[in-house]
């Protein structure tokens, strides 16, 4: 933690000092996060609920803002943070979903709720978005946020703080990609890349859940054992052996029905010859770099269906809350403390971590 701003315990008010403060985390330079004092929230407006933020999933989106991007359009200093779950603290005129001391998650993309995909429930296709909280525009590693209740989710009975600060980004997304995308079905095959990473064992999980056979790529022998412990039915690990051929191998060369991709030019070719004829393939992230080539014959020949897929809808956080209602949980390497946020982020980058870290506030 660079800087040296003041750490306040808990939001005050004094006579000299009529301004609320709070902490938050703040991005004010490429790999640079402070801890710093910002005003504090006033009451919540009409149509808008106060959260006391308790945890935030941390996302290789996190690892991407804080490197910095140089198509990202965002104004420093930032308060990061793309995913949490907190407390409601107070609630606005006209709010009757929410009472105070519910535990919630919130959509972190401000879509405008007016456009054809927003009405039709699909957020992340919004036509006017306002960008994604954490990246764009403020995020949630604060003490006290407010937010539009229309964005605000409720956490089910029984669902830690911890756990369901991976409900918005990590376990949604993977639900939009399986099911909304490649419309994953019980008893297919599926391989999943990098099946340590957070989304990688959400994905594993789910695809157990229904009955999938999951192959997964990892890359050590430590993380093979986890991912086996977890549920995989095959592990290669991808700095020993060529996981195109171990798949083809372990599906009588017929190849598997969908792949799971986020690691981008390193694997994405791979991944397309690891595809059954009329496989799918959803990715939603690049990890190795921007750009590849695919062989068009192959893409046709084979008829594959490759999805893009970014973000997820409102419904997605819903039905990821309920999966973790009914016992199936992330996968938490550390929780850390908000001091330690950019170490976590550093333990991301370098890819030593076996599912999600999560910062307590
Ligand atoms: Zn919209």
């Amino acid at each position: 933690m660079s800087g040296a701003a003041t750490i306040i315990g808990d939001v005050h008010r004094t006579a000299q000092n009529p301004v609320r403060v709070m902490r938050a985390l703040t991005l004010v330079a490429d790999r640079k996060i402070e801890l710093r004092d910002v005003a504090a929230p006033p009451a919540p407006a009409a149509g808008e609920v106060q959260i006391a933020i308790k945890a935030i999933g941390l996302n290789h989106l996190d690892v991407w803002g804080w490197r910095g991007m140089a198509f990202a359009k965002r104004k420093l200093p930032l308060i990061v943070g793309v995913e949490a779950a907190g407390e409601i603290r107070a609630v606005g005129a006209g709010v009757t979903r929410f009472a105070v001391g519910d535990c919630v998650v919130a959509y972190g993309g401000l879509t405008c709720a007016t456009c054809k995909a927003c009405r039709e429930g699909r957020d992340n296709l919004c036509e006017n978005v306002a960008g994604v909280m954490g990246f764009h525009v403020d995020g949630f590693a604060r003490e006290l946020l407010n937010m539009s209740a229309r964005l605000v989710i409720p956490v089910p009975a029984g669902v830690s703080f911890r756990d369901a600060a991976c409900a918005p980004v990590a376990f949604s997304t993977v639900q939009h990609m399986l099911f909304d995308n490649a419309k994953l079905e019980p008893g297919e095959t599926i391989l999943v890349q990098a099946g340590g990473s957070g989304i990688g064992t959400v994905a594993i999980k789910m695809a157990k859940a229904i009955g999938c056979t999951v192959i997964t790529t990892v890359g050590d022998d430590e993380k093979a054992a986890k991912a086996s412990a977890i549920g995989a039915d095959h592990v290669i690990n991808y700095r020993t052996e060529r996981f195109e051929g171990i798949v083809r191998k372990l599906t009588g060369k017929k190849g598997v029905d969908v792949v799971f991709e986020h690691v981008g030019p390193d694997t994405f070719n791979g991944s397309l010859l690891c595809l059954k004829r009329g496989g799918r393939l959803v990715t939603c992230g690049s990890t190795s770099g921007q750009s590849t080539t695919i062989n068009l014959f192959q893409l046709y020949l084979q008829q594959y269906r490759i999805f893009g897929s970014f973000g997820a809808s409102i419904r997605n956080i819903g039905d990821s809350l309920a999966k973790m209602a009914s016992g199936l949980l992330p996968v938490i390497d550390t929780e850390v403390a908000l001091t330690d946020f950019e170490r976590a982020l550093a333990l991301l980058e370098s890819r030593q971590v076996f599912g999600k870290i999560i910062v307590t506030f």
